[in-house]
């Protein structure tokens, strides 16, 4: 019991329990470890996003000052935005490589080389934020996750969630699915893939480069993240029509990626140290998104002109047949794809069950 509640300091409490033992000293630690505890470590973390960038930037900016506190300045990571040592969508590489011993990214843009990774950022129709914490850390999607990667000498772990995202910006009006046909976007991931079936051609774009695209007319119209993100990248500007419910990303992990030899070299107490900083950084994006969300999206309604859209009811039915029939195809893709497909929807089903009943209910009579 007192190993449990007073789990930081094990060593002197269970001194204390057995009582009298003034004689009994803690184990002696090997030169090795020693070396290992004194030593400092400067490691380099390179980003998707662009350096600082609201929620999504600053969530590895807050760890990295974390990880370093925690650590008494052991730990030392610098922080670097998209471009800066590599650009956006080549972060995986630069950690796999070792060119870099972390990188903060979402899972889906890595699809080219690891397509089964889109699991572990987001689902058409899947789980909220709330759920997918729930499956990563309780329900066997980290072990999947790690598996995944382990073949690339990464390690993943979630440190952000968006929550359910918004639809996205359009220049002109979806009444029906004949307005998705043809229709440019700049979408990632499973909902990129929906979006193509729909008749649409997705596109995939990093942050910094969505505002110019959809200023050009290079694409018709753009999802980013939701109105806390959307407005700091001013893309009421280049689209009037704002379109809900995120459909295609309704709990957007981020992930943490560490190079797995960099990771094993560290003493366990950093590494202990960077996989609860993740945590916390996970739970403190959701809060901040939750705060800043709704004053943003007032701001561009109220002061922005903004016109804020549902999507037409039989648009979103196809677009969740297409999802299933999408996922299927994830299914069938490879063995480890079969497994992640069935430990993600199994869980889905039996979280559906009780939010039914918890959350939902709730949300309905408030
Ligand atoms: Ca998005």
């Amino acid at each position: 019991m007192y190993r449990t509640i007073f789990n930081r300091r094990p060593i002197p409490l269970a001194l204390l329990l057995i009582g009298g033992l003034a004689c009994a000293k803690p184990a002696t630690p090997t030169s090795e470890t020693k070396t290992a505890i004194q030593k400092t470590y400067k490691w380099k973390m390179v980003t998707t996003w662009p350096k600082n960038f609201p929620g999504l930037g600053t969530a590895p900016e807050r760890f990295a000052v974390a990880v370093k506190a925690m650590s008494g300045g052991r730990l030392d990571v610098r922080v670097y935005g998209a471009g800066e040592i590599v650009p956006a969508l080549e972060v995986f590489d630069a950690v796999s490589r070792g060119t870099v011993e972390m990188g903060h990214g979402a899972a889906y843009y890595w699809k080219g080389k690891i397509p089964e990774a889109q699991w572990f950022a987001t689902v058409p129709f899947g789980m909220n934020a709330r759920e997918a914490n729930g499956w990563l850390s309780h329900g066997g999607g980290l072990k999947l996750w790690q598996e995944l990667y382990r073949p690339f000498g990464v390690l993943p772990f979630p440190a952000g969630n968006t929550g359910t995202q918004m639809g996205g910006w359009f220049s002109k009006e979806i009444n029906t699915l004949d307005d998705i046909k043809g229709l440019k976007m700049r979408i990632p991931g499973l909902g990129g893939e929906v979006f193509r079936k729909a008749g649409g051609t997705p596109v995939l774009l990093p942050g910094g480069e969505i505002f110019t695209s959809l200023q050009t007319g290079a694409i018709d119209a753009t999802e980013w993240v939701g109105p806390y993100n959307d407005l700091a990248f001013g893309l009421h500007k280049a689209a009037k029509f704002y379109y809900y419910p995120g459909w295609h990303e309704p709990g957007l992990v981020l992930e943490l990626l560490v190079n797995q030899k960099a990771f094993e070299a560290l003493p366990p107490d950093l590494q202990q140290i960077v996989q609860q900083a993740a945590r916390a950084a996970n739970q403190d994006m959701l809060d901040e998104y939750t705060r800043r969300n709704s004053e943003a999206l007032s701001a561009l309604v109220k002061e922005h002109g903004v016109q804020l859209k549902p999507f037409p009811d039989d648009v979103l039915k196809k677009f969740k047949e297409l999802s299933a029939e999408v996922l299927q195809v994830e299914r069938d893709r490879s063995e480890i794809g079969k497994r992640i497909y069935e430990s993600y929807m199994a869980f889905q089903r039996a979280s559906r069950s009780y939010q039914v009943v918890a959350e939902d209910a709730y949300q309905s009579v408030r």
